[in-house]
């Protein structure tokens, strides 16, 4: 069985990847150990950013809006119980911005992960993937012109051999201990006990406060649903202790409670110092584990890594770009999940529980979702000097961050511009015989002044809506120019 790109992996990230991937054409094949999604959902705030690319793939309209929506937070309390005395707010770090700026034409998301994998599933098998459920990946070989691996579904174990490998196997992933690739960051923090319950408890949310610190008895919070979950100190509970603390922390014992499941996590902090070896590349928290924050960093970094590499690979195996295009993957992956690391420790939401609180600059979470720059050889002209983050009005348009947003007409942002392949924005027409011969689509739009560029300057913005490279104003060669840009970032040779 031959395939470009074979996923392991069916989590975020890697369902993710396959989607991308199969949006844009490539042929995939996802492998997923078990039957479906776990019951026991984790994740439940997607950025603006991720709502961006589902937007892209046509998801936006299933998903509902996020609690997170325009970054105003979710706000939480240390308080006696849910329906108790509330002692007092306590606030996010950064807090929470009131900006009048727009950063995207989407909310983001917020949706329990169990509900949101099997939208994603869906969606890639719609559009071509072939997504294997209940079936392992047992051992993977690599050699110069692909990957093999043995994998085992039903019946007996059967060869898959693929151009690309995508390692989304989740963070002890076996695949990133094969390779013998190695890890920075804090390690192992601690490990906490959950129960997921039903109760109907709605109208303690009226007033924005979703997460409650329970003095005593734990961490309550709500997936938005009806479900509710109750963190707990990590030893064996008994179902009546359960629905004890499960009382204590509401405050109530006069309500129907119906427990769905338990788990049981390990929360750690950790970077892969390589994500990328030779025809493999590690995605999700395969690549980094990162701790819940209110950064939303964990899956919603892991979504976006499954974006950025899937554009390359396409463009690769497509043929438009030469393969040290995937060398950048780990060029500008690898330093947000460093900088989204540093954050989660810098910001003193109780996450750092572990250990002492990073001494770093804090970057607003508007930067960190819409600002974060990528430099590497798909990007001229970002360089050592700049900030890792920033807002999108502080960039204006910067070569390596994602392309502002602003509507173009009602319901159509720039970036629903961006996302399919090259685009050079430009007004001059000018540019758009400079573009004649190149596989960039010329866009005129009117909004030059967010991309930093006078009525005679240009954008050159990649697959992934990011800026590659820009011309502030007309050069006395525009074509030569453009070429020289185009040909260097497309194939990561700068
Ligand atoms: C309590 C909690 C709350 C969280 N809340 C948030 C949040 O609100 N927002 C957020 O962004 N993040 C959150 N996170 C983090 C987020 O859940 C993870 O970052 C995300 O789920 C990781 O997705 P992944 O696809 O990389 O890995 P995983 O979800 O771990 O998926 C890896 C998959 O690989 C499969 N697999 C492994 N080996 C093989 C093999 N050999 N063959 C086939 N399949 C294999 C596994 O079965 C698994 O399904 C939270 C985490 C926790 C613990």
């Amino acid at each position: 069985m031959r395939t470009s790109v074979l996923v392991v992996g069916g989590g975020l990230a890697g369902t993710s990847a396959a989607l991308f991937l199969a949006w844009r054409g490539v042929d995939v094949i996802l492998v997923e150990k078990h039957p479906g999604s776990s019951p026991h959902p984790r994740a439940v705030g997607f950025n603006g950013r991720v709502g961006e690319l589902l937007r892209a793939v046509g998801l936006e309209g299933a998903l509902p809006a996020s609690r997170m929506a325009k970054g105003f937070g979710i706000r939480r309390v240390r308080c006696a119980s849910l329906v108790g005395e509330r002692f007092e707010e306590t606030f996010w770090t950064p807090p929470a911005q009131l900006s009048d700026v727009e950063y995207s034409p989407t909310a983001g998301v917020g949706v329990a992960q169990d509900r949101m994998e099997p939208l994603l599933r869906d969606k890639a098998r719609e559009l071509g993937a072939d997504i294997r459920m209940s079936t392992r990946m047992l051992e993977f070989a690599q050699d110069d012109e692909g990957v093999t691996a043995l994998v085992q579904g039903d019946g007996e174990p059967y060869e898959i051999r693929a151009d690309y490998l995508v390692a989304a196997d989740g963070h002890r992933s076996p695949v990133r201990e094969q390779l013998g690739i190695t890890r920075t960051g804090r390690g192992y923090m601690h490990t906490s006990r959950s129960v997921l319950f039903r109760a109907p408890l709605e109208e303690y949310l009226k007033d924005g406060v979703g997460q409650f610190a329970v003095e005593g008895v734990g961490f309550l919070t709500t997936y938005g649903d009806g479900r509710w979950v109750l963190m707990l100190d990590d030893r064996e509970y008994t179902e009546p202790e359960l629905i004890d603390k499960i009382t204590q922390a509401i405050g109530r014992d006069d309500l129907p409670i119906e427990i769905i499941t338990t788990g049981r996590w390990t929360i750690s902090a950790s970077v892969a110092d390589r994500f990328s070896e030779g025809r493999i590349f590690l995605a999700g928290d395969a690549a980094h584990t990162l701790p819940p924050s209110r950064g939303g960093f964990g899956a919603n970094v892991g979504i976006e890594d499954a974006h950025n590499l899937a554009w390359k690979l396409a463009a690769v195996i497509g043929g438009e770009s030469a393969p040290s295009l995937l060398d950048t993957y780990d060029e500008e992956r690898r330093p947000v999940a460093t900088l989204c690391h540093q954050q989660i420790f810098a910001r003193n939401d109780g996450h750092n529980r572990d250990g002492e609180a990073e001494d770093a600059t804090l970057y607003d979470n508007n930067a960190m979702h819409y600002g974060v720059l990528y430099r590497s050889s798909a990007v001229l002209g970002a360089g050592p000097e700049l900030p890792p983050a920033a807002l999108p009005e502080e960039w204006n348009g910067q070569p390596g961050t994602r392309a502002p947003h602003a509507w173009v007409e009602p319901g159509r942002s720039t970036v629903d511009l961006f996302g399919r392949g090259w685009v050079l924005v430009a007004d001059h027409p000018q540019w758009q015989e400079a573009a004649e011969g190149l596989t960039v689509h010329c866009e005129r739009i009117e909004h030059l002044d967010l991309f930093g560029l006078s009525a005679k300057g240009a954008s050159l913005v990649r697959p992934d809506g990011y800026v590659a490279w820009r011309s502030t104003d007309l050069p006395d060669d525009p074509a030569g120019a453009l070429k020289a840009a185009f040909s260097s970032v497309s194939a990561g040779t700068r």
